[in-house]
């Protein structure tokens, strides 16, 4: 079955030269002009990847994408003019699975799209990973402590996903930073920190366990209590 992309792009030219090529690629493409319309559009969960652009009237793609993450886990490439490190941090941060800059080739565009769906194909095969009595369904990117779901951001997914890989293994901040934000915070790796924060309080903290443990001066572990 044919991919399905979602263009969410205002300069309808540009948007109809992406969907005529994707559409020779053998995707199903629809495009929608504005951000408000490209949000509704991305939640109704009939799209496997969406193509964001920043500048949008009416929602902007930054807060497009910051909404559509509370409910949808979609793949998003963001596109952009400017090629700022902050765009690129931000973009990242909300929840964005790669960005990339206009100008752009087509095929540099078509490699990021076969990544971005790729490694939905591996997200969606089942796979659930356990601590205790916490569960965590990474195809379904829903956490549960017995009955209770929890929600998390996606940051938060990711890092309590890689923890969970390496169950009862000492995971250095360095190591975390790297395989969870995917590039270098320059040494800023106190972001692994409040991290592990947001997550003790979602978990340990509400439920009463330990399951997130400190190795002082090392990192972090996850393990059974
Ligand atoms: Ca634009």
């Amino acid at each position: 079955m044919a991919a399905r992309i979602l263009v969410v792009e205002d300069e309808e030219k540009f948007a109809r030269f992406i969907e005529m090529e994707l559409t020779h690629e053998g995707y199903e493409v629809a495009k929608a002009f504005d951000g408000r319309t490209g949000l509704e559009l991305a939640e109704s969960g009939q799209f496997d990847l969406v193509l964001l652009d920043i500048m949008l009237p009416g929602l902007n793609g930054m807060e497009v994408l910051r909404r559509l993450r509370r409910s949808s886990s979609v793949p998003v490439i963001m596109l952009t003019a400017r090629d700022s490190v902050i765009d690129k941090v931000s973009g990242l941060d909300s929840g964005a699975d790669d960005y990339i800059t206009k100008p752009f080739a087509i095929e540099e565009l078509l490699a990021r799209i076969r990544t971005a769906l790729r490694k939905t194909a591996v997200f969606g095969e089942a796979k659930i990973l356990t601590v205790g009595d916490l569960r965590l369904d990474v195809g379904r990117r829903q956490c549960m402590y017995r009955e209770t779901p929890i929600e998390l951001t996606k940051r938060e997914f990711d890092l309590l996903q890689h923890l969970l890989e390496n169950k009862g293994l000492v995971m250095s901040r360095e190591t975390l930073l790297e395989k969870v934000w995917g590039y270098d915070y320059a040494g800023e790796t106190n972001v692994v920190d409040v991290y592990i924060r947001f997550l003790r309080s979602k978990i340990d903290e509400r439920f009463g366990t330990k399951l997130i443990a400190t190795v002082r001066g090392v990192g972090y572990v996850i393990r059974d209590e």
